[in-house]
């Protein structure tokens, strides 16, 4: 039997794409390889969100050279979120460049012959989810929001919204089969639409759904974040106490060149708001330091938001300019020191927020879902999406603990079963 191997990077849709993608070669015959020298098909799911992300593809090419000296039947594919002309650079380096939009053709080209596509919306192939207890569930592809930095418009196209009944469905299944945890995901989750159902009705839907499981979605967009879906978090049960919502820059004026539709205030407004609603929930975001000409006094701005807003996590990123996008055609000032001793500010910023923030937990019963075992310790996430250490056994992963919190650090809390 023929093995594959998938070497996945980027965000969790690119995860969830590759585990439909793991669910249509296995259709067509393939096993999953155990190692990657084993392999006759390599397939790489690349978010090229980042330049560098380019740049990891073209690492690994002379590795897929060395491998097809050794067997002259290994296929490479690339799929994901590449650009056109990235495409075109790289192409000669592997057998096929595959839009992901056409995923149930891949079997064609792998010439099963028996293979017919069931239909061709990619995104209706039934997922080989890689857990029994945590699932990512595509609710929209694609963005309109073109901010400059990012090349995702490009890549997936225009916003498109799965059917309301379609995503229903597949929770139900998961939710039957005792998933504990159900992600809805997309570019822009908070744009979602179908008829009439926008995003926090969807969220009410799902989370009707009989089962003992929790709900969380990514990515958010300020612009688009409702009162709304404020109260419906706030009201929902099975919506955890967690929310990423990226910031990008604590400054106006950089917000604009970034092509984000909101201001500063109006990002801490909805803070406040969310706060009021959900006193215990976990924040976090996302933020770029050194874009094209921002100054010490734009930056110490962004510093300012991270200390006034204390989050609880954030994943901030130096920029780097990706061709293909607006931000590309402005001049790259800031120096790599520079950029890094910003991003060093606000990391320091975070860790001691961050740090404050689990403190709270400290002494209280908190629930987690167990995810994985390290040596004699099991980690998982608690609702709050808080990193959690305790001591116990495997037949505990994919189940819901009580801890008791013993201890707490800047990146989460270690503790003991109650
Ligand atoms: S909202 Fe902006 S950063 Fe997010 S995917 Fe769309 S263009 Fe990219």
């Amino acid at each position: 039997m023929k093995k594959y191997w998938i070497i996945t990077f980027g965000c969790q849709m690119n995860r969830s794409d590759s585990e439909r993608i793991a669910a249509v070669l296995e259709d067509s015959g393939y096993q999953p390889s155990v190692n990657l020298p084993e392999a006759d098909l390599i397939l790489v799911n690349a978010c090229s969100v980042r330049q560098s992300a380019i740049d990891r593809i073209h690492g690994l090419t002379p590795k897929f050279k060395e491998l097809k000296a050794k067997n002259h039947k290994l296929k490479t594919v690339l799929t994901g979120c590449v650009l056109k002309k990235d495409k075109k650079k790289i192409s000669e380096k592997f057998d096929l460049i595959l839009d992901i939009n056409d995923l149930p053709e891949l079997p064609n080209f792998l010439q099963a012959s028996d293979y017919k596509p069931k239909n061709k919306n990619y995104l209706k192939i039934q997922p080989k989810y890689s857990t029994d207890f945590t699932a990512f569930i595509p609710i929209m592809t694609g963005c309109n929001n073109f901010c400059t930095f990012c090349v995702v418009p490009y890549t997936r196209g225009h916003e498109t919204s799965r059917k309301t009944q379609e995503i229903l469905c597949e929770v139900e299944n998961l939710a039957k089969r005792g998933y504990k945890e159900i992600w809805l995901l997309g570019q822009n989750v908070n744009s979602y639409k179908f008829g009439e159902i926008n995003f926090p009705k969807l969220l009410k839907e799902v989370n009707n759904v009989k089962g003992n499981f929790w709900i969380r979605f990514t990515s958010s967009h300020p612009k688009d974040f409702s009162e709304e879906l404020i109260d419906v978090m706030a009201s929902c049960k099975k919506v955890t106490e967690y929310l990423n919502l990226p910031v990008q820059s604590g400054d106006n004026g950089i917000l604009k060149k970034m092509n984000r539709p909101y201001t500063t205030k109006r990002y801490k407004k909805i803070i406040r708001k969310i706060r009021e609603r959900i006193p215990n929930i976990t924040l976090s975001t996302d933020a770029i330091v050194g874009f094209p000409g921002e100054t010490e006094r734009q930056f110490q701005n962004t510093a300012e938001l991270f200390k006034e807003i204390k989050f609880d996590m954030a994943y901030i990123a130096q920029y780097s300019p990706r061709a293909g996008t607006k931000a590309a055609n402005l001049k790259d000032n800031i120096s790599h020191q520079e950029k890094e001793r910003r991003w060093k500010v606000l990391s320091d910023i975070l860790k001691k927020t961050a740090l404050e923030k689990n403190k709270q937990w400290l002494g209280k019963a908190v629930e987690v879902l167990a995810s994985e075992q390290k040596n004699d310790f099991l980690i998982g996430k608690t609702r709050e999406f808080k990193t959690t250490k305790f001591k116990g056994s495997e037949n505990l992963v994919g189940n819901f603990v009580k801890i008791k919190v013993a201890v707490t650090l800047p990146w989460g809390l270690k503790g003991e079963i109650i």
